[in-house]
């Protein structure tokens, strides 16, 4: 069977998508899934997350969207995470530019994932905060986009500009895009505001929001700087508990795309 693939996408910055594209990798890896994560975010925190060393690369997605090498090539495994990694640094904040001018600059990462599609069950694609080519490239290879989001007052409002640009490259360069599903992440139930947002989620969104909530847990924040996802780092966490119910959320979920 191919892989399924996922991109974990929110234009907002700093709501908890490399949190949510390490620890559903390391989730699934431990639900005996065979999980690629391809960090398309310069700032690389996906790969140093899932314990790669982002300045000792000699093959990174960079190489593989300017056509310099190839998934097989730039691979590499997350030893604390059980999956494999294409990581990235900040050579891939060149690749924008460097991209331009190549025909087909939106299906490139597409077209290389489809050589090893078969080798894995999950690919996840951990996106920057930003509607560039980067993230372009990440929806274009995608069945489908996996929306953490926090539940602030804001939060509406950012999701109408992410679901308009999953809709034109639903239109435009891949039929196959769908919303998979909001993820509610960072979550304090003590908190009204919160729970009225997520009331307000699931009144305009159904059954496109998880039925999983992924709590507010320090342990998932501390891990990173131990190149440990938090699922693994505190298997007993509150925290990676919910990523690994997610992972069986998203098995289910995968067998009705
Ligand atoms: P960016 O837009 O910069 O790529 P991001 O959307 O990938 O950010 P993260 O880096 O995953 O967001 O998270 C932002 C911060 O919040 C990090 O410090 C992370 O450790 C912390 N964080 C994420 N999820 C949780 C959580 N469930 N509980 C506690 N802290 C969290
Ligand atoms: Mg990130």
């Amino acid at each position: 069977m191919m892989a399924k693939i996922f991109c974990i996408a929110n234009q907002k910055g700093g709501v908890g998508k490399t949190t949510t594209a390490i620890n559903l990798a390391a989730g699934l890896a431990a639900l005996k899934q065979r999980v690629l994560l391809v960090d398309l975010d310069p700032q690389g925190n996906a790969t140093m997350g899932s314990g790669v060393d982002k300045h000792q690369l000699d093959h990174s997605v960079y190489q593989v969207l300017i056509g310099h090498s190839s998934i097989e090539k730039s691979k590499y495994p997350s030893k604390s995470g059980g999956y494999d990694v294409i990581p990235a640094n900040r050579n891939l904040a060149g690749a924008e530019i460097e991209l331009v001018d190549f025909k087909n600059r939106e299906s490139i990462l597409r077209d290389a994932l489809q050589k090893v599609a078969d080798d894995y069950d999950f690919i996840l694609i951990d996106c920057p905060p930003a509607l560039s080519l980067l993230t372009l490239n990440g929806l274009c290879a995608a069945n489908g986009v996996i929306v953490p989001m926090q539940c602030e007052y804001f939060a509406l409002e950012g999701l109408s500009d992410l679901v308009n640009s999953i809709k034109q490259v639903h239109a435009n360069l891949n039929p196959d895009l769908k919303v998979i599903g909001l993820l509610r992440v960072m979550f304090d139930p003590r908190t009204v505001l919160q729970q009225q947002v997520s009331e307000q989620l699931i009144q305009h969104f159904g059954d496109k929001v998880f039925k999983t909530i992924i709590p507010r847990n320090v342990r998932l924040a501390e891990a990173p700087s131990y190149g440990i996802p938090g699922v693994v780092y505190d298997k007993s966490s509150r925290g990676a508990k919910a990523y690994v119910e997610f992972g069986l959320e998203m098995i289910e979920r995968i067998k009705s795309i």
